[in-house]
């Protein structure tokens, strides 16, 4: 299945510009954003037009895997192997500082560049359709009715190799100019964090027990 890449992910392309600080290519830092996020934002060119889809997706190794309908868009120009860049957003907090210029948002970010191809090999697909239902609940795979024939193919799975990608991150309190550290008014950080609500059971359910995996739910998994 997924090859296993060891080179660096820094590339002329992945050089941070703006606070190249809060910047890593670290491998593990990268997986673990990427494996607490379950949404990503996939941006390429069609048509001279560029576009940026929200969709959901896995790690599995070195791979990204994203999924979609055969007939969308997306997957039919990215499966063509052109230029593509994901991106995954993790926010922890609002940061008030006293000037209005200074306001910022704690996160964690990863941004990765390549060219997808189509996933081909049976196992292969079916493995990246598992990791993509288990990176949203992990332990539901095992549990729903898998794709049939029919569903799968009107499904194609992309794989994206991370072998161009950066991380950057923020935390902290505001950053406000020496003079301003007096103005009256209130600074500081809003943390912000995902918290599941109350499980909410299909009125057509037939299970009334909810399964530990939802009651249990939390995003902050820090790696697989
Ligand atoms: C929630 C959130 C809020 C932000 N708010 C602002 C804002 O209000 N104003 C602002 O100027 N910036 C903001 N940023 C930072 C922004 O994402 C860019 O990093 C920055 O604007 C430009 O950086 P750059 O010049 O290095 O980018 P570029 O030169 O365009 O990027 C070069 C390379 O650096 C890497 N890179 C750049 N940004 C990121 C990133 N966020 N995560 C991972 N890799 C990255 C990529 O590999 C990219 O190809 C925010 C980021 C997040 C996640």
């Amino acid at each position: 299945m997924a090859t296993s890449h060891t080179e660096p992910l820094l590339t002329p392309r992945t050089t941070l510009g703006r606070h190249a600080e809060r910047g890593t290519h670290e491998r593990d830092t990268i997986n673990q954003i990427l494996d607490e996020g379950f949404v990503c934002h996939v941006g390429f060119v069609s048509d001279g037009q560029p576009y940026v889809i929200t969709t959901g997706y896995a790690r599995v190794r070195d791979q990204l895997y994203i999924h979609g309908s055969a007939a969308s868009r997306m997957i039919r120009h990215l499966e063509k192997g052109i230029q593509m860049c994901v991106t995954v957003t993790l926010l922890d907090g609002l940061v008030l500082a006293r000037a209005a210029f200074s306001h910022s948002m704690n996160y964690r970010s990863v941004v990765v560049l390549g060219k997808a191809s189509l996933v081909e090999d049976p196992e292969e697909k079916m493995a990246a359709l598992e990791a993509i239902t288990e990176n949203i609940v992990p332990g539901r795979w095992a549990e729903a009715r898998w794709p049939t024939e029919q569903e799968l193919k009107a499904t194609s799975v992309l794989k994206l190799p991370l072998t161009e990608a950066s991380a950057k991150i923020r935390t902290g309190g505001p950053k406000d100019k020496e003079e301003d550290l007096n103005f009256p008014v209130w600074a500081g950080v809003l943390p912000l964090s995902l918290v599941p609500g109350n499980p909410v059971e299909h009125e057509a359910s037939a299970v009334h027990e909810v399964p530990a995996y939802v009651a249990r739910y939390s995003r902050s998994r820090g790696g697989k």
